[in-house]
């Protein structure tokens, strides 16, 4: 629904009431600085430069290990360029990955809420200076028909709620706004479908308003900090706008956890500065939350390029584009820096390139993606300048990626049982260090493919995805044989119809 934004002195005015600066400088230390140091950031990368191999060999070690990386350990990761260590990088990152996460890739959605923004970001098609943007907040019936689609057409069970910054998606609007996704099921072929996990990429939020949230049932709350460099940040978002503020959102995730809200993603826009620093501002951001949450990090690192944008002045990347050749290498430094994190591939990426990222240890992507306010509901052609924050680069349906997928050796995982059932928090992070998360998320797979299959694939679809059923079914066996009765029949109820049951 198209509704009319609110004169711009109440916007600032609710501006001026959103950040909390107490819920800041708690957190800096005795100097008033903040956890990002530009300087020594960009010293460790040049020192780094021209690692020796055994170093690097003693790294990979310590990733195996499952441990986070120590600042100078990522830089020398970052400055190999020997294309046989490169490899043997890739391959490590890989291994990782599959000890962590098994053969699974989560599949999700973004259902964007609202494109009104109060902000002046260069990089946004949203930006409140661009008038030619088709402004619309989603009413709740809206949310109800767009909810719909993506549970009973494409099959969706998991999606990440997008928000712009105004007043007309406060939390008020949140909160409302993902009660009625959760609200909305559908029937289907053998069963009924519904969204069972609702994750937030929103603006920061002050502590009480988090704990809202927690109450509504939020899945993972996402703040991405677009870039760490601090002069950086400030070029591309003024000095009057809400978002201006380095060190609101650097502390989002601090915040969150003050509000108990402990599953938490980061990630940076990769375009706006150089991608190196960027990679050391994620690794000093994980640390910095371990150190101070008793180990409980990031459990998703998203790392998006920046992509063009309708009106955006600065949507091509220029001096800092990101090649796919380091765009691959970032995905692997990362995953050998944090070795335990979730990591997300969207579809602003080409298939390829996310088929590639596939074989460097990420854990989750999107599919039938579309980010224009309201077409997943509706008759959608072409990509909507107008309508969207960006342009897509993947357009795969979720049969079509289920396939891909397939072919590669991995399972389309639509399971939401983890938070669920408490999997969040310290928790998640010691399953996910001792590699025995996969034990129970692999049946759970297991189960909501089965799912899926029967509701929603194509026939050729769904004839791949019984071959790599028989031969995960005989794995997870062995792997957990206590919990296969169980297991078994749980499948045999979802293969009769029954859905949503989990270990
Ligand atoms: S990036 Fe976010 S905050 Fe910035 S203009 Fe776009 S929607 Fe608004």
């Amino acid at each position: 629904m198209a509704v009319s934004a609110p004169a711009p002195t109440r916007d600032i005015e609710w501006a001026n009431s959103i950040i909390k600066r107490d819920e800041v400088e708690k957190y800096l230390d005795s100097r008033g600085h903040d956890f990002i140091d530009d300087e020594k950031i960009e010293a460790q990368i040049e020192d780094a430069r021209n690692p020796d191999p055994r170093f690097i060999r003693d790294i990979l070690d310590k990733s195996r290990a499952m441990q986070t990386l120590e600042p100078e350990e990522t830089a020398a990761l970052l400055q190999v360029e020997d294309p046989d260590l490169l490899e043997e990088m890739r391959a490590t990152g890989l291994a990782i990955k599959l000890k962590a996460y098994d053969n699974r890739i989560v599949t999700f959605a973004p259902l964007y809420m609202s494109n009104h923004c109060i902000n002046s970001c260069t990089y946004c098609g949203f930006r409140r200076e661009n008038r030619d943007m088709v402004r619309v907040r989603l009413s709740m019936d809206e949310i109800r028909e767009e909810t719909r689609a993506l549970a009973g057409d494409f099959g969706h069970k998991r999606l990440i709620v997008v928000y712009g910054e105004h007043p007309l998606s406060d939390i008020d609007y949140l909160e409302e706004s993902i009660n009625t996704v959760y609200d909305v099921r559908v029937p289907t072929k053998k069963g009924h479908a519904n969204i069972r996990r609702v994750n937030v990429n929103a603006a920061p939020l002050d502590t009480a308003s988090l704990r809202r949230l927690k109450n509504v049932g939020l899945g993972t709350f996402q703040v991405f900090q677009e870039t760490y460099h601090h002069d950086t940040y400030k070029r591309h978002h003024g000095s009057k706008s809400l978002k201006s503020d380095y060190r609101w959102r650097l502390y989002a995730m601090h915040r969150a956890q003050d509000a108990e809200v402990d599953d938490v993603g980061l990630g940076a826009l990769f375009g706006l500065y150089d991608w190196k620093f960027e990679v050391m501002g994620l690794l000093y951001h994980v640390r910095e939350l371990e150190q101070t949450w008793r180990g409980i990090g990031a459990h998703t690192i998203s790392f998006p390029r920046l992509e063009p944008a309708h009106n955006a002045p600065c949507s091509c990347a220029g001096s800092h584009a990101v090649s796919d050749a380091d765009f691959l290498k970032l995905i692997t430094v990362l995953r050998l820096s944090v070795p335990y994190t979730g990591m997300i591939c969207t579809a602003r990426e080409s298939a390829a390139v996310r088929n590639e990222a596939v074989s460097r240890g990420i854990t989750q992507m999107d599919a039938s993606t579309r980010i224009g306010l309201g077409s997943y509901s509706t008759v959608y052609n072409e990509q909507e300048e107008e309508r969207q924050q960006f342009m897509l680069g993947d357009p795969r349906s979720v049969d079509d990626l289920v396939a891909d997928l397939a072919d590669m050796g991995y399972i389309t995982s639509f399971c939401t049982a983890g938070y669920r059932i408490g999997r969040t928090g310290e928790r998640i992070m010691r399953l996910l260090r001792t590699c025995t998360e996969g034990n129970f998320c692999k049946l759970n797979a297991i189960l909501t493919f089965r799912e899926w299959l029967d509701d929603f694939a194509s026939p050729e679809t769904k004839e791949m995805g019984e071959t790599l059923i028989r031969k995960e079914f005989a794995e997870a066996y062995s792997r957990t044989p206590k919990l296969h009765k169980k297991f078994t029949d749980y499948y045999e109820r979802t293969a009769n119809g029954a859905r949503d049951l989990y270990v």
